[in-house]
């Protein structure tokens, strides 16, 4: 039996990869914008509706490569619009993918890893494990999948997906050119034509891959600190020993340093009962966080069922919210949004299979404590 060759899947090509692909097959590179064109302006997914192309390319293309995107295997819209997707990869796990409506502004919150290695003690995600790097194809795909669902309409003011956040399962920073490979896609105007500045990489704080990120790219950071010193963000944020917070913020100065335009950084602080919360917590807060460029955003605490943490109350998110504003800070409550499909952004599960087994001893802890 001959093996069969593997196809390239186009669709997590960004253009350059796309014209050194058509070059190779001896084509010509303008090949590229048509077909990054169709395929993520129009949303096809087969070669015979790319009519501005001969027949015999077409043939030619289509015994390479293919146009594969993830298997949608939930898709459901709460009542306050918010719609969430399961889609299921490859090796048959799943990721989970959120749009968020708000006004003008529609959020696609998107995974970039099955599971995430770091374990975070407050993150559902976290406790279930990793099991891999998704591929560019498989991140971009999310993004594709949804405007898909909004077919057919124009680019545009009132187009569906006008920010995308990496919030989704996984930490981006750990599946580094995947990620950068994929937010080119969405950036670029011969697919999604989003503003660098409506692109957000969510880190807990890979430090030199901050770094990095600045060498390739310009999107929005956001920054999970969710603890105002090194002692209680050791025990929220396990990498938190390896890269501390005054790293971490240093890191974050020289990221937007290097932007050619004036952005503040995201802050993201999820508040957790007796935990985080206290007004010394926001106090302490404020003057770690003095002369850097950013915003903070305050997400009371999603509680999960393999988790003791508790959602604070609204009156002590609230307080320690004005303690941050009172110290000159802009600083917002993340509402709930699509608490009826169990969609909060941050809070993406989806099916894993733990390559680490970290699940299950989680589980076989939390059955013989009291
Ligand atoms: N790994 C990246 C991105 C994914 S998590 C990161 O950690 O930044 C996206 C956001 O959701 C993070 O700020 C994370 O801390 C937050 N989050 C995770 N679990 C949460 C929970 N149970 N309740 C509230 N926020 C949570
Ligand atoms: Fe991973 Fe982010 Fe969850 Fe931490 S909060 S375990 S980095 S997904």
């Amino acid at each position: 039996m001959t093996a069969v060759a593997e196809k390239t899947n186009l669709l997590g090509m960004p253009k350059a990869k796309m014209e050194a692909f058509f070059e190779s097959l001896g084509e010509k590179r303008f090949r590229a914008t048509q077909v990054l064109q169709w395929i993520h302006q129009r949303g096809a997914d087969d070669f015979d509706q790319m009519t501005n192309m001969s027949k015999v390319l077409r043939e030619k293309l289509k015994e390479v490569a293919e146009i594969r995107g993830p298997e949608v295997v939930y898709d459901e819209s709460s009542k306050d619009g918010t719609r969430k997707w399961a889609m299921r990869m490859d090796n048959g796990n799943s990721v989970e993918t959120v749009l968020i409506p708000d006004g003008e502004r529609g959020t696609l919150c998107v995974s970039s890893q099955i599971g995430c290695s770091l374990d975070c003690t407050f993150c559902s995600t976290g406790k279930r494990g990793f099991n891999r790097n998704l591929t560019a194809a498989e991140i971009i795909g999310q993004v594709w999948v949804a405007r898909k669902a909004f077919m057919p309409f124009e680019p545009g003011p009132d187009r569906p997906i006008t920010n995308v956040v990496m919030m989704g399962m996984g930490e981006p920073l750990l599946n580094f050119d995947n990620v950068v490979d994929a937010m080119n896609l969405m950036m670029e105007d011969l697919a999604y034509g989003i503003s660098k500045r409506r692109v957000t990489v969510s880190t807990s704080g890979v430090v030199p891959a901050i770094d990095r990120l600045g060498e390739v790219t310009d999107v929005s950071l956001a920054i999970s600190l969710h603890a105002p010193n090194d002692e209680l963000r050791n025990q929220l944020v396990p990498l938190n020993k390896k890269y501390p917070i005054s790293e971490l913020l240093a890191a974050t100065r020289r990221y937007l340093a290097r932007l050619p335009d004036k952005r503040k950084a995201t802050i993201e602080y999820t508040v957790i009962e007796g935990v985080n919360d206290q007004p010394e917590h926001a106090r302490e807060l404020a003057v770690v966080l003095r002369g850097l460029p950013c915003k903070i955003n305050l997400i009371p605490f999603n509680p999960f069922p393999e988790s003791d943490f508790r959602r604070p109350s609204m009156n002590a998110t609230r307080r320690f919210q004005a303690v941050l504003n009172e110290a000159g800070y802009i600083a917002t409550v993340r509402t709930t949004r699509g608490d009826d499909i169990d969609a909060a952004c941050g809070q993406l599960v989806g099916m894993v299979e733990d390559r680490t087994r970290r699940s299950q001893r989680y589980i076989q802890v939390h059955q013989v404590s009291p």
